[in-house]
């Protein structure tokens, strides 16, 4: 058993900046994560970080906040997105003194470039690595003040009795076998679940195992249907490029060359927020003018030129040369949407504290912030660059906050059994009985139907077809058997585990999509195609029962009614 104030599961961007915050603080942190830190998703991300600098052009902290509540259909709690833009400019500062290399302006300031949504270049970047950078020099900052990192350490149980953290159960992957973490605080940043979806742009990490052990700690989870697709997966591969492309001022071309986005947003056109590029994709190619009548269109950066494209974009010219064998200097690029962020999450009060009903009542010393909380910020969708700086933001807030919770709070007693839960799962998987079961099999039928019937359109129909499959698949996993009963390094078992979750989870989005009859930001229904203000402008909560899924819409959104009333979202 391991014994120590503060316990932050996840090594991405917002675990990371917690974990900086609380070291700062002196407080002793241990970070467990199952990747190594730098190979945590954030490191991927491409575009930039929002803060309203107004550095290349006029902006304002109430636009950045007026972009983001438009952006979120009037979803996101108004409150939130105001720390939110309050704090963004001081956390890029900060970056800045950390030593993050920002690109930069002609007269030396940070740089920043137009995003989707965003009525004011307001991303501030590193070229196209902007994730990398920021993730590196955390990491160092980290080591540099005696953060403890648990590298390859998989998170397989919370201890939370009576509404109270006391800590973690992880599997050390390397070495195997069972760790106690024992803390006075616990930050769950474990990011998205992308890979529900078999068209993503996420890592193979994300699999949204905190989510997992939230519902099965009996605790509810917040507005998981909101899935966000983004317009520019590289075809067929989902993987990202970066919506930079578009900020740089990359086309849209359908199969016959039109710019289609002057049909969809004559204004914004290929700059307009993801959900609604991504319908517009999806539209073209249903309607038969995808490529060749295929199921993809162009993403057209030719007229960019050579060098815009290698000083701005040179990850994207290789991602889709490596992957496609396309040069964008010479060819347009084959694209659709790819299932990219995860609105939903682990609820939480505007000071990170994980709660467990709509009241708002908080679980004493749980906390959680970045792609894994639903805070919530980003209401039905999010816009680019708002992740980024999402994670940064809140986890430093994380920090300060559990700094003030450890301060005044003792170790609460650990049950004598805390071990129980993780060690009767892995020992069914690894026994493994008559089972008859291939998990990737089950992980492979849980992504297909995931992103045929959860995906940019929905309808009543394919939710419950998929919600019956979904079920199925759970049944059928019961039955798993793997083949490798070997301790060390058994990637087989931490497969399994993770396709557990995967279904956990899923069945809570296909429950909140099949309820939800509106279309708002990325939940589009076809068969309810408008945002219904009357009936359902509020947050879901979903628990996990011995019954099914139970949902409660009585979570209200925050809204300041004399400044941002809700309004029709065109643009
Ligand atoms: C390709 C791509 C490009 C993007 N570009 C941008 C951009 O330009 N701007 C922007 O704002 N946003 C961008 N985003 C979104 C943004 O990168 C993410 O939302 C953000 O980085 C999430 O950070 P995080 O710290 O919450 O999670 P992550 O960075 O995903 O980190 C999760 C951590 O949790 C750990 N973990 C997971 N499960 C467990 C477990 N069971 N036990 C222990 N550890 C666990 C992992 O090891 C990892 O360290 C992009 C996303 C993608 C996919």
């Amino acid at each position: 058993m391991h014994q120590i104030d503060a316990v932050v599961v996840g090594a991405g961007l917002a675990g990371l900046r917690a974990a900086l915050e609380l070291a700062r603080n002196g407080i002793e942190v241990a970070v467990l994560t199952k990747v190594y830190p730098t190979r945590s998703h954030s490191g991927a991300a491409q575009g930039g970080i929002a803060a309203a600098l107004a550095n290349v052009a006029e902006d304002s902290l109430e636009l950045h906040m007026f972009d983001t509540i438009k952006g979120s259909d009037y979803l996101g709690d108004q409150n939130v997105i105001e720390l939110f833009v309050q704090e963004a400019r001081k956390t890029v500062y900060d970056f800045e003194h950390l030593g993050v290399p920002f690109s930069r302006t002609e007269d030396g300031r940070i740089n920043q470039r137009p995003f989707g949504g965003h009525s004011s270049p307001r991303a501030c970047f590193s070229a196209d690595i902007t994730g990398h950078v920021l993730l590196h020099t955390l990491y160092e900052q980290c080591v540099r003040h005696r953060v403890h990192f648990f590298n390859e350490f998989q998170a397989v149980s919370l201890m939370i009795e009576d509404h109270v953290s006391r800590g973690v159960v992880a599997w050390d992957i390397r070495h195997g076998g069972l760790h106690v973490f024992h803390a006075k605080a616990v930050l769950l940043a474990t990011g998205g679940y992308g890979r529900a979806f078999k068209i993503t742009s996420n890592a193979h990490a994300n699999t949204g195992d905190s989510l997992s052990l939230i519902l099965e700690a009996g605790l509810p989870l917040e507005d998981m249907e909101f899935v966000q697709f983004h317009p520019t997966g590289l075809y067929k591969h989902g993987i990202l490029l970066s919506e930079a492309a578009r900020g740089e001022g990359g086309y849209l071309l359908n199969g016959k060359g039109d710019r289609f986005m002057a049909t969809y947003a004559r204004e914004k056109m290929e700059l307009a927020p993801r959900d609604l590029v991504s319908r517009a994709e999806q539209t073209e190619i249903n309607e038969g003018r995808g490529v060749g009548g295929m199921d993809y269109v162009y993403l057209d950066l030719r007229h960019l030129g050579r060098e815009k494209i290698m000083d701005r974009l040179p990850q994207v010219w290789e991602l889709a040369l490596n992957y496609l064998k396309v040069d964008a200097i010479e060819a347009p690029v084959p694209i659709q949407p790819t299932a990219h962020y995860s609105m939903g999450g682990i609820p939480a009060n505007i000071h990170t504290e994980v709660i467990f009903n709509a009241a708002g009542d908080v679980v004493t010393g749980l906390y959680t912030a970045g792609e894994a909380s639903c805070l919530s910020l980003h209401g039905a969708n999010r816009l680019g660059t708002n992740s980024l700086q999402d994670a940064a933001t809140f986890g430093r807030l994380a920090g300060g906050r559990m700094t003030g919770f450890i301060r005044q709070a003792g170790f609460s007693p650990v049950s004598s059994n805390p071990l129980d839960r993780a060690t009767e799962r892995i020992e069914r998987l690894i026994s493994g009985g008559n089972g008859t079961e291939r998990h990737a099999r089950l992980r492979e039928e849980l992504q297909e139907n995931m992103t045929r019937h959860a995906g940019v359109f929905r309808n009543a129909e394919g939710l419950g077809q998929l919600q019956k499959t979904v079920r199925e698949l759970q049944q059928r996993y019961r039955n798993v058997r793997i083949d490798d009963a070997d301790q060390p390094f058994n990637l087989d078992l931490i497969e399994a585990l993770e396709v557990g979750h995967l279904l956990n989870f899923s069945e809570v989005i296909v429950e909140g999509a099949l309820v939800r009859t509106e279309s708002r930001g990325a939940h589009f229904r076809t068969d309810y195609p408008k945002r219904d203000d009357q009936k359902w402008l509020a947050h879901t909560l979903a628990w996990k029962t011995d019954s099914g899924v139970r949902l409660s819409h009585d979570k209200e959104v925050v809204i300041y009614m004399d400044r941002f009333p809700p309004q029709e979202r065109k643009y």
